[in-house]
């Protein structure tokens, strides 16, 4: 199927980035003791095992529909989704809890400079790893894989802001501030664990309503009604027009009116025409279209006209 190869791809930056990521922090955690950068650690192990997990899925999502799962598999893509976004959100509040009790007892952090330069790498790798996944989603178009971009994007960002506060921590202590400079650790691991429930909270949400069968995007859904309209002239009308996505897949549904004499062959022509056009412009998507007579009711018989014919 298209889109594999780009979203082994992904997957496999992910997986290395989130080793590098994980290797990185735990030496940094090591070194400083800080709980901003305990915080960091845990968000990329996360990253790491969803990457693993993703990398199944990927399997999984792209097998071919068989007797048990009639309609594919794509919906593992959803919920690995969701899955990355409720343990983001567990470890956010695991880490605030613990943020709260080092604002009243702040621990002195070791090698302010080793916490501060682990950071900028880490973000180097974050914004290069999330260049690189956002290109591979668009290209598979796979709600997974930007899930995992909108990760790597994030934690960019989380990264850069443990930098600032090293910078602020070490500019505080220089100025014999060093009451004020213990508390900016504690302080930006709370702030990025509030930072970092917001989006999960918006992913987890986002990916549990698609798979209560959401209808395609607005790109689609103005693709299919395109689509319809370039064969208006072959069909009295259309309706109960039904869409639903699982993972990158699409299905499509509705059903079109006919003038009642048209012969089965013609009938049979005009559907996998409109299908194949769908199909044509919508990719990963799945078109089942079910035919009716008009009982005369169409636009065209109450203006005293015969229905469309098509010769
Ligand atoms: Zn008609």
């Amino acid at each position: 199927m298209r889109g594999e190869t780009q979203m082994y791809r992904a997957t496999i930056v992910s997986l290395v980035c989130n080793v590098v990521l994980v290797s990185i922090k735990s030496v940094a955690l090591f070194m400083v003791n800080s709980l901003a950068i305990a915080m960091d650690l845990g968000i990329s192990l996360v990253g790491l095992i969803v990457s693993i997990i993703l990398y199944y899925s990927i399997k999984l999502s792209t097998q071919p529909a068989d007797l048990v799962h009639n309609y594919g598999y794509g919906k593992v893509e959803n919920v690995c989704e969701g899955m990355e976004g409720v343990v983001l959100i567990g470890i956010a509040l695991a880490m605030s809890s613990q943020a709260l009790v080092g604002l009243f007892h702040p621990n002195p952090i070791k090698l302010p400079w080793v916490g501060f330069s682990t950071s900028v790498v880490n973000v180097l790798i974050n914004f290069g790893g999330a260049f690189y996944i956002f290109k591979m989603a668009k290209r598979s178009g796979s709600p997974a894989i930007y899930a995992e971009g909108v990760h790597f994007k994030l934690e960019g960002f989380i990264s850069g802001m443990i930098a600032i506060a090293f910078i602020v921590g070490m500019a505080l202590h220089a100025k014999g501030l060093d009451a004020l400079a213990r508390h900016a650790d504690p302080l930006t691991a709370l702030i990025v664990s509030i930072a970092v429930i917001i989006p999960s909270c918006k992913l987890a949400k986002n990916s549990f309503f698609k798979l209560l069968d959401a209808t395609v995007e607005e790109d689609s859904q103005m693709e299919i009604l395109k689509q319809i309209a370039r064969h208006i002239d072959k069909f009295c009308d259309f309706r109960e027009l039904k869409t639903r996505t699982a993972g990158r897949k699409k299905f499509i549904e509705f059903k079109i009116i006919v003038p009642e004499d048209i012969s089965f062959r013609m009938g049979h022509e005009i559907v996998s025409n409109i299908e194949k056009d769908i199909q044509g412009n919508i990719p990963y998507c799945e078109v089942n279209i079910k035919l009716e007579p008009c009982d005369k009711d169409c636009k065209f018989s109450r203006k005293g006209q015969r229905c469309p014919y098509l010769f």
